[in-house]
């Protein structure tokens, strides 16, 4: 049952759904039953007692756990594209056998990134799966071959683009990250941007583009437009594992990438 509400809950943020509401309560519930004797048998009227409210520990808590997200740190300098690779690395050094969160108990590899890094595009998702915490790279399984072949499409190689991800840890069982959990990493995130220095960055998904922009916005809101972020143009599509679900979607995340491809220069390879 919590699978299932999981999955169901992850696949409406895919679809860039994040906020649930409660229905109106129907207040006839709370009337009282024919039943009763009619008002002028009984002697003393008293004011009804007020519905109680529902869940209200929860609901106080849902407003409180809506804390502003901390400012992205400042964009670094630019690093000489030759010494790209060892800023990377240096970063990577800095991570080292990471406990900074709790996810740290549960990983096997940590998924620092991959790809090129004097890459002019940049793709980011929201964590490792199953796959990529047992190889220590990112994007390897399923949905990891689905991100190639719209590499591909694009007339890319995987090779020529740098992935990484919000966390580098991978959740329990897949579940989203937890805010405390991304703001933890993803400074390690913006430091692997400043050094890559791409000129767009692709989000695969609400998670990336939440914890990219520190701004909560449906995936439909992002969508469809280029947004300045650190200096590079920020496109946002749907998360590979999405389009798996839902195969019909690929062909909007097609036409996000083409906005990617206009603003890199590159035009998609003739078809065989
Ligand atoms: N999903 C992600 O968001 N990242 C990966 O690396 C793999 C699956």
């Amino acid at each position: 049952m919590r699978d299932a509400l999981h999955a169901r809950l992850r696949f409406y943020r895919d679809l860039g759904i994040g906020e649930f509401y409660r229905r109106e309560v129907d207040m006839s519930a709370y009337s009282a039953p024919e039943s009763l004797p009619e008002p002028a048998q009984i002697p003393v009227q008293t004011a009804p007692e007020p519905p109680p409210a529902l869940f209200p520990q929860l609901q106080e808590t849902e407003i409180a756990l809506r804390k502003p997200f901390p400012a992205a740190p400042p964009i670094a300098p630019p690093v000489p594209p030759e010494q790209h690779f060892a800023a990377l690395k240096l970063i990577r050094d800095e991570i080292g056998d990471c406990t900074r969160c709790a996810l740290a108990a549960g990983r096997n590899k940590l998924v620092f990134g991959d790809g090129d890094p004097n890459a002019r595009l940049m793709f980011v998702g929201e964590g490792p799966g199953a796959d990529e915490d047992a190889s220590g790279l990112p994007f390897v399984g399923r949905g990891g071959q689905l991100l190639n072949n719209m590499i591909q499409a694009m007339g890319l190689k995987r090779e020529q683009v740098y992935i990484a991800n919000v966390v580098k840890c991978r959740p329990p069982a897949n579940r989203t990250p937890e805010p405390d959990e991304a703001h933890t990493c993803s400074p390690f995130l913006f430091r692997q941007i400043d050094v890559v220095r791409p000129q767009v960055i692709v989000a695969l998904g609400q998670t990336a583009v939440t914890y990219l922009t520190g701004e909560k916005r449906s995936l439909a809101a992002w969508r469809g437009t280029v947004h300045p972020l650190r200096g590079t143009k920020l496109i946002v599509t749907y998360h590979p594992a999405f389009l798996l679900r839902d195969p019909n979607q690929k062909k909007h995340a097609w036409a996000d990438l083409q906005i990617a491809m206009r603003e890199l220069g590159l035009t998609p390879p003739a078809r065989k």
